[in-house]
């Protein structure tokens, strides 16, 4: 039923039109850019997942394009090469993982209010609500951790420190891994480096399960 009902979600939320500011910032991008998706973006990836990723919202040239969370830009080149380095990604599909944003719509300057977060929390609940197996959240930036607890019904949010590579552990919940956010505004400045990316997903690969296989083959680095 969860399965069914994730389906159900991927379908639903890119007609979502709830946000009159972001629903005429998406007109406008569809209008400049006819070829882009330019529509609520729903998660993507495998129903069955044991990582969930959750990002911010979609990129204007990422995933507002694609369609796809993080594909597309320059964030999800390094969430893409980890997700592969990790055997959950062969360039096609996800096996073992689900992405998706906090909130679905590409937002002016990349910052969705919080209004808006509130009127798409609705759509990140019912997504938490139905992917049953997964065992570790990994929260992209302080937005993303907020929005899964919230979520969640937990809080106060004070009692959940947002630190990079800081873990949670949640009353009947996955396991909620903290992560700086691969943004160029990070990357580029130095606020996260590789080998800082690199050590948050050593920890997510304790989460996967011992049956799951490799999608991809492990390879030996990524960046
Ligand atoms: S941000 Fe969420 S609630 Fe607002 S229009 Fe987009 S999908 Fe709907």
């Amino acid at each position: 039923m969860s399965i069914a009902r994730l389906r159900e979600l991927e379908s639903q939320i890119p007609k979502c039109r709830r946000c009159p500011r972001l629903v005429r910032y998406l007109d406008r991008s569809a209008e400049k850019y006819p070829d882009y998706w330019a529509r609520p973006v729903p998660g993507y990836g495998d129903r069955r997942a044991w990582l969930l990723v959750v990002g911010l919202a979609p990129g204007m040239h990422g995933a507002n394009r694609t369609g796809k969370p993080f594909q597309g830009d320059a964030a999800g080149t390094w969430l893409y090469a980890s997700l592969e380095a990790l055997g959950v990604w062969n360039g096609r599909s996800l096996r073992g993982a689900y992405i998706v944003n906090a909130a679905k719509c590409v937002p002016p300057l990349n910052r969705p209010t919080g209004e808006e977060l509130n009127r798409c929390r609705p759509w990140l609940q019912e997504e938490l609500a139905n992917l049953a197996s997964v065992r570790v959240v990994l929260a992209l930036g302080t937005v993303a951790q907020r929005a899964v607890l919230q979520s969640y019904g937990l809080g106060p949010l004070s009692s959940y420190a947002f630190g990079h590579g800081v873990r949670h552990r949640l009353p009947g919940r996955p396991d909620l891994l903290s992560s700086y956010h691969p943004s160029r505004q990070n990357t580029n400045t130095g606020r996260l480096t590789p080998a800082m990316w690199r050590g948050i997903w050593r920890r997510v690969a304790h989460y996967r399960p011992a049956a799951s296989g490799s999608i991809a083959g492990s390879r030996s680095a990524h960046r």
